[in-house]
């Protein structure tokens, strides 16, 4: 089978690419680079097992040639950082909802009609049930971030009710693990060595969200398209269990054999658009037979292992 992915350099892209790697089929990467990295491929590249293609999907007639003789597409590139919302208003307009639009119009010029896409738990927006479920709604999002997740949703369903395309549409809880370049257990790592006596907490560390293991999110998309083939399989990803920020916040100076104090910059969120509390349920991902190899707690203090080893190890690799 020949996939392409869409943000294959990045974090939860280089994991799906290693899983379709190790399943023996072809893959072919769409990705300006602009927070995803090459070396997070380069031991598919060096084996000639991956064809990395340098992109701009806002750029629609640069991005159409590159879906040629594709069979599936797992759609992931998109700016990752919900804050740049309250900042550059247009990010998540552009490298969202109409990077989304080329992607899949780019598809129905090549008669590509298979489409994964990484959607989120902020869709939901705020007052959402504990735990939520799929069926939820009006959703009503709160970041321009979740908005483009929504655009994006809507798009894909419309290319499924108009030109027959199949989608496979995930919702994510926060992902984690090793490769990572963003979230919190990255920042806090970095504020650390910053300042190893004091870890500045945005909010008041009450903030409570679940946590899922990248290589769980990369199989259970996988283990998802297998098990399903409807017109539109709609599916939260995350644990059933949630983490504290301020448990995160002990687990990382634990990890990094620290005894920082914890001081909290106050108010129930960490920035405007936040949502302090997110639990996703998860029954439908559990019914279609996947289980999960971890829960929230153990996923964060996993991580924050591997990403205090890799930060550590590429300053060491700076300072030479
Ligand atoms: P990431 O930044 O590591 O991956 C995004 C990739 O997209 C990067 O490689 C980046 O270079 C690429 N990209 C961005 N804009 C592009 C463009 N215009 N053209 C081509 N490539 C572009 O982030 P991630 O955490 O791996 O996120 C992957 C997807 O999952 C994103 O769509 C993100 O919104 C979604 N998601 C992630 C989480 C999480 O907790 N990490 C939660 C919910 C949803």
């Amino acid at each position: 089978m020949q996939w392409l992915v869409t943000g294959g350099a990045g974090f939860i892209g280089s994991h799906v690419v290693d899983r379709l790697v190790e399943r023996g089929d072809d893959v072919r990467v769409l990705d300006d680079l602009s927070s995803g990295r090459r070396e997070f491929l380069s031991h598919h590249l060096d084996a000639g097992r991956v064809d990395l293609r340098i992109v701009d999907l806002t750029d629609y007639e640069a991005t159409l040639p590159h879906f040629e003789g594709i069979d599936r597409v797992i759609h992931l590139a998109a700016n990752p950082d919900i804050r740049l919302g309250t900042r550059v208003t247009d990010t998540d307009l552009r490298h969202g909802t109409i990077a989304t639009y080329n992607v899949l119009e780019a598809m129905r010029q090549h008669g590509v009609n298979d489409i994964a896409f990484a959607s989120s738990s902020v869709v939901y927006g705020e007052g959402a049930p504990l735990p939520t479920p799929e069926t939820h709604g009006p959703c009503v999002p709160i970041s321009l971030y979740g908005a483009s997740k929504s655009a994006g949703e809507g798009l894909i369903g419309a290319y499924v009710g108009t030109f027959g395309f199949r989608a496979w549409i995930f919702r994510f809880a926060n992902i984690i693990g090793g490769r990572g370049t963003h979230g919190v257990i990255f920042d806090f790592i970095h504020k650390l060595i910053a300042t190893p006596e004091r870890l500045e907490v945005l909010g008041d560390g009450r903030q409570e969200k679940s946590y899922m293991l990248v290589e769980d999110c990369a199989d259970a998309m996988l283990h998802v398209m297998d098990h399903s083939d409807e017109p539109v399989t709609l599916i939260n990803l995350g644990t059933e269990d949630t983490c504290s920020v301020r448990r995160i916040g002990e687990i990382v100076i634990e990890v990094m054999g620290l005894s920082a104090r914890m001081d909290y910059t106050g108010g129930d969120r960490g920035w405007a658009g936040d949502i302090p509390k997110a639990r996703l349920a998860i029954d439908r991902l559990l019914n279609t037979g996947f289980s999960l190899t971890c829960h929230s707690e153990e996923a964060v203090r996993t991580t924050a292992t591997l990403l205090f080893e890799e930060i550590a190890g590429s300053r060491v690799g700076t300072q030479d």
